[in-house]
């Protein structure tokens, strides 16, 4: 079989070229990173687990209308997707108080904001992804206005939809990260949802305990990581294979681990 060509390895993805021209493969790794990669380490099945949920979420996003590069999973780690040009910007959508903007407006971790607040963070690793106004993306033309606008508006739908689904399995969404992506179609482009939204890139506390169930736990050291992200799958529905043998979706280890504190489900 040819080797396929890599064409980026990031902090747990690699990108491979796809077998179509304009298609990426994307693998899950199950490198964990944190605090801008000083942290290290690695959280068992996560991999799987990313690919899985972000398929699941992509999925239902296509369905109400928000465009993604998502084409189709591939197997238990890679997915193929539409090939892009990243904007170099994180955005971030936060409902809660919680990480960074706690510290730098020293709000207390938990605090619901007045309204849900967009940010946008330059994607540069080496200058720490700095946090920037929209004066900025304007100024250094990282993004159009008209580019912004669909991407702020992407953002609140995306929003408004995993508030709802999360809710849905007693899931409270603290903040998250998005990317997007320019899709060029000759001399034109449209921007669409791009990367992952997985645990690895949103807060998500249990509504009734507070537990986090999400990377939170591998940077605070809270333990239990594996079966926060096992969680996750499994109340959205996504591991209910792992009992019957099936296997397909996951075959990670057979003890399914319980978080200390959270409750059976119903
Ligand atoms: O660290 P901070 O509080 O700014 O993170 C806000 C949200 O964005 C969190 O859900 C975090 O997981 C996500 N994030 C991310 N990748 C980054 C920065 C933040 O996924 N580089």
């Amino acid at each position: 079989m040819a080797r396929r060509r890599q064409i980026y390895e990031g902090k747990a993805k690699i990108l491979y070229e796809g077998p179509e021209p304009g298609t990426i493969i994307q693998y899950f790794k199950d490198d964990a990173t944190a605090f801008n990669a000083e942290k290290k380490g690695t959280i068992n099945g996560k991999g799987v687990i990313n690919n899985r949920v972000s398929e699941y979420i992509f999925t239902r996003l296509s369905h109400i209308g928000v465009p993604t590069h998502f084409i189709r999973r591939l197997n238990m780690r890679e997915q193929l997707v539409r090939q892009v040009e990243i904007v170099p910007i994180e955005v971030v959508v936060r409902n809660i108080a919680a990480g960074s903007i706690c510290k730098r407006l020293g709000l207390e971790e938990g605090e619901p904001l007045p309204h849900t607040l967009i940010e946008y963070y330059y994607k540069d690793d080496a200058l720490g992804d700095p946090l920037i106004a929209e004066e900025h993306i304007a100024c250094f033309n990282w993004a159009s206005g008209e580019e912004m606008q669909d991407i702020s508006s992407m953002a609140i739908r995306v929003n408004d939809f995993l508030c709802g689904m999360f809710a849905a399995i007693d899931i409270r969404l603290v903040d998250f990260k998005l990317e997007f992506g320019r899709l060029w179609d000759g001399d034109f482009s449209r921007i669409i949802l791009a990367d992952e939204i997985s645990p690895d890139g949103c807060r998500l506390w249990d509504v009734n305990t507070g537990e986090k169930l999400d990377k939170d736990r591998f940077r605070r050291d809270l333990g239990g990581e594996e079966e926060a992200y096992r969680e996750i799958a499994r109340r959205l529905g996504l591991l209910q294979n792992e009992d019957n043998g099936a296997g397909e979706v996951f075959d990670l280890s057979a003890h399914r681990g319980r978080l200390r504190g959270s409750k059976p489900k119903k």
